[in-house]
């Protein structure tokens, strides 16, 4: 790295330092609003090796953040294009980057050991915990990032500290297109029916919809659905507009629903509306409006949006915009009359619709850059100034946010299902292997008897000492696959669950390595009432086939 383009890299780095960077491998899960800027990062540090992972193709709502992608790139992989946009910001061609368009479950144990440090940049709880099994399978440090609106963070997770499933998370929020679009059932429904399909069908220039939902009862009559708003829109200027469109989404639009016989079996039916008298309501947002307040609010926010659309205003929904939030809250109550579901104040529905996150892009451009951080930090085995650093809302008045560093990471959470547990890799030919022979292996490496075991992949139950049936099945027929996670337990009380990676090889001999065995229980609590939380973390390197009884390894020195 003698490259002047790298001088900037002098005050950080010793020689040493930039020698490690000039070897060093990183995983970068996701190349989304956050992954688009990680990736620049990296590739100005001039890292060599990065490897980008990323289902998913790029959306026309992606553009306004995911910098890497413009308008003729919609409809292509995120993870090439990253790959070959990155480039304009150095055309080193050191840098190596390999992309993957590939669900991240499909890559096992052995793929994660090739990398020195992964980076997470993630948007759902069960790819993000995937990744953190394997990079504790691999002794590997995981950089973990999100951001949610103007808030975010990084935190870096290492053997020996907490990791990403130490926290239990609740569950993400999000509903079936079906559900909004024809059959919804809470009141949320009808307001994320109101906020993202309504308002922006009525108020925002957009492209033709992509529905990919193939087999829907409803595909049809949503067709029809879109014919009718395609010649509406064209009446903007008519003065009848806002009744006319209250007519249509309310009335025709759901006899068409309900004459759906198959969409509604064991189901109540939708009711149109008859009647669509107004009434205007008080200014009281707390209160409820009765069905001709509701046509009241609707015919007057439809009104005021249509001219301020005509206006050639840019239209988009902001809790805070009067029209927008008593047009979501009108419309989606509309709703609820027709399907029967309970109505909402003002002042309720703007808290519910404004649950709903916008992604911003300077809170990506700030947690990506923490990550990096975080990635030198790791670089130079500065482990005891890594910790979380949060985005979060400032104390004071019109300051936006706050910058908050927390040196010190908890030690592992000793009910943590995952870390706290004992683990291993193990590579078999799960075509040739059986069942049989698979729970012998792990069992004279975890030392317990093979008959006590209790074996389940993904919460089925494949053998215990009352059933036998599957001992001489291949693991490949039982559903134990290449970077499947097989769970063994054992009936001694004080034995901690023992997960065991698989890495399918027709190579090679049945072998199982990175054992880490958790302390038993009794221990574990012993230790825990007794324990010093700045405790330094000392480094011992993982080795192949190496039992390594305490957690405390890390693999970057
Ligand atoms: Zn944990």
């Amino acid at each position: 790295m003698q490259n002047k383009k790298y001088s900037h890299l002098d005050i950080l780095f010793t020689e040493t330092d930039k020698k490690k960077l000039s070897e060093l491998k990183v995983l970068l899960v996701g190349a989304g609003g956050i992954g688009c800027e990680v990736l620049k990062n990296l590739v100005l540090l001039g890292i060599p090796f990065i490897d980008v992972i990323d289902l998913d193709t790029i959306d026309i709502s992606n553009l306004n953040r995911q910098f890497l992608f413009q308008k003729p790139h919609v409809g292509k992989p995120k993870s090439i294009v990253a790959r070959e946009s990155v480039r304009r910001f150095n055309d080193d061609e050191n840098i190596v980057i390999t992309s993957y368009m590939q669900k991240i479950q499909e890559f096992n144990a052995e793929f994660f050991e090739r990398f020195d440090i992964v980076i997470n940049a993630l948007d759902n709880a069960d790819a993000r915990s995937y990744v953190n099994k394997m990079c504790l399978f691999t002794g590997k440090p995981l950089i973990e990032t999100g951001t949610a609106g103007h808030l975010g963070q990084t935190t870096c997770h290492f053997s020996g500290v907490q990791c990403f499933d130490c926290e239990p998370r609740e569950a993400q929020k999000t509903f079936p297109v079906c559900t909004i679009r024809s059959t919804p059932s809470a009141p949320i429904h009808c307001i994320v029916w109101a906020k993202n399909f309504l308002f922006p069908k009525l108020f925002q220039k957009l492209e033709e919809e992509n529905d990919n939902d193939e087999n829907s009862e409803d595909k049809e009559s949503r067709k029809n659905e879109e014919d009718g708003y395609k010649k509406l829109l064209n009446e903007r200027n008519n003065k009848e507009f806002e009744k006319m469109i209250l007519k249509k989404v309310y009335k025709d639009d759901i006899i068409k629903l309900a004459s759906l016989e198959k969409l509604w079996k064991g189901k109540k039916k939708p009711q149109p509306i008859s009647s669509f008298d107004a009434k205007q309501p008080s200014n009281d947002s707390q209160k409820v409006w009765s069905l001709e307040e509701n046509v009241f609010v609707f015919l007057k926010s439809v009104k005021n949006l249509n001219e301020r659309f005509l206006d050639g205003q840019e239209l988009f929904f902001d809790k805070d915009d009067e029209d927008a939030m008593e047009f979501v809250t009108s419309a989606s109550n509309l709703r609820s009359i027709v399907f029967e579901i309970q109505t909402k104040s003002l002042f309720q529905a703007k808290s519910m619709a404004g649950n709903i996150i916008p992604a911003i892009a300077t809170s990506n451009a700030m947690v990506s850059s923490l990550a990096i951080i975080s990635l030198i930090k790791l670089l130079k085995n500065e482990k005891s100034k890594l910790g979380t650093t949060f985005l979060s809302p400032h104390p004071l008045p019109k300051v936006p946010r706050l910058l908050t560093h927390c040196k010190t990471l908890s030690r592992p959470d000793q009910n943590c299902s995952f870390c706290s547990a004992n683990r291993a890799i193990t590579k078999v030919d799960t075509n040739e292997t059986n069942l049989n022979s698979f729970i012998n292996l792990i069992a004279s490496s975890f030392e317990f008897e093979a008959e006590e075991a209790t074996v389940m992949i993904d919460g089925r139950l494949l053998f215990d000492p009352d059933f036998d049936d599957n001992l001489e099945k291949s693991l490949n027929s039982l559903g134990i696959k290449d970077a499947s996670i097989v769970v063994v337990s054992t009936e001694n009380e004080e034995q901690h669950p023992i997960y065991i990676s698989i890495v399918h090889s027709q190579a090679d001999q049945p072998m199982i390595y990175n054992i880490v065995k958790a302390a038993n229980l009794k221990k574990r609590k012993a230790e825990s009432e007794s324990d010093d939380s700045d405790r330094e973390i000392d480094a011992k390197k993982i080795k192949s086939v190496e039992v390594i009884a305490d957690q405390d390894f890390v693999l970057i020195e």
